[in-house]
């Protein structure tokens, strides 16, 4: 027995009666405008600003087996965010976190991919005061996206460290923002896959490790976990994997990771909500480790998706 099929083949039946379902939500549902429609018929103004100058903030939350989980996190990280951009979101927290429930026992949708955006709205901020703009919020729930699959899960993917682009520097834009200005992991992924591999994971240009396209890096070395400190977006996953390693009494240090502790990594994580903890068994064509997903990602991974299930993270969604 693979240690994936400890959440998988539960997941997988939830998954084929959602395949099932007449519902016309099931394959997601958007509120957009005051309206709830299914997400493939979502649609959004082309003159927000959104759009036009990728002005916004985001936040991702998961449902998992019809749990909301650690949702709290996520719109605190969201309402910060909103302040750095000077942002404010039409409707209040409370109205986003009733309507995201909502939203998920509308569609029936047990494993849950789950977005908040909030955008400038139609003007543009060298007309106008970030106070005379009406932003606008989107919400959406839709089944559960995977960064890496549950059979590349299995093995471990394959990653490199991109040396034709750097992450964009927090002096530039500030990576504790969630924020969808990707030309530095669009062109590294594209990298990525010219160096036949799967993720890229970006340096600061200094020689240090920041993050990847949408995941945090963590790397085990003799027992003791390492995470990049600056240059990242704080993520709620690697918060989770790090209570996780409390609970194992494994050590972890969050620094400035120097890009060769990588090369000499035990075990390589990537973490992210969509798609949890992901282990990476092969670094720029040679072998993690040996090759094989450890033992610590392993056990952080089991650790990482049993605290779904705790009540002091998650509530559960009363489905319609
Ligand atoms: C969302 C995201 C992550 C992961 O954050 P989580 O809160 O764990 O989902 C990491 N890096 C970037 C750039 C992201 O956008």
């Amino acid at each position: 027995m693979s240690y994936t099929d400890h959440i998988f083949a539960a997941y997988r039946q939830r998954l084929a009666a959602l395949e099932q379902s007449p519902n016309p939500f099931a394959r997601g549902i958007a509120w957009v405008g005051g309206d709830y429609v299914p997400v493939a018929e979502a649609k959004i103004p082309l003159l927000d600003q959104g759009f036009l100058h990728s002005d916004l903030t985001y936040d991702v939350p998961a449902i998992w087996n019809g749990r909301f989980f650690r949702l709290d996190d996520h719109l605190d990280r969201f309402e910060a965010s909103l302040k750095k951009l000077r942002l404010q979101s039409p409707i209040p927290r409370h109205e986003i976190r009733d309507r995201l429930v909502e939203m998920a026992a509308k569609s029936g949708i047990r494993d849950a991919y789950v977005m908040m955006i909030v955008t400038r709205g139609l003007r543009y901020v060298r007309q106008y005061a970030p106070e005379d703009c009406q932003n606008f919020c989107y919400l959406m729930v839709t089944p559960y996206l995977w960064v890496m699959g549950e059979e590349v899960q299995k093995t471990g993917g394959s990653a490199i460290i991109a040396r034709t682009v750097r992450r964009i520097p927090p002096g530039a834009m500030d990576p504790t923002v969630k924020n969808l200005q990707w030309g530095d992991f669009t062109r590294a992924i594209f990298e990525a896959r010219d160096r036949g591999a799967m993720y890229p994971i970006l340096t600061d240009g200094d020689a240090n490790l920041t993050e990847g396209s949408g995941f945090n890096v963590v790397l085990v070395r003799d027992g003791r976990l390492y995470t990049p400190r600056r240059g990242v977006l704080e993520g709620v996953t690697r918060k989770s994997v790090l209570e996780v390693a409390d609970g194992l009494g494994l050590p972890w240090v969050i620094d400035d990771i120097p890009v060769q502790m990588a090369y000499d990594a035990d075990e390589i994580l990537f973490v992210t909500t969509a798609g949890g903890v992901m282990p990476i068994t092969t670094l720029d064509g040679q072998p993690v480790g040996d090759g094989q997903v450890g033992p610590i990602s392993q056990a952080l991974w089991k650790g990482y998706w049993d605290a779904h299930s705790d009540p002091d993270l998650s509530f559960a969604i009363a489905y319609d």
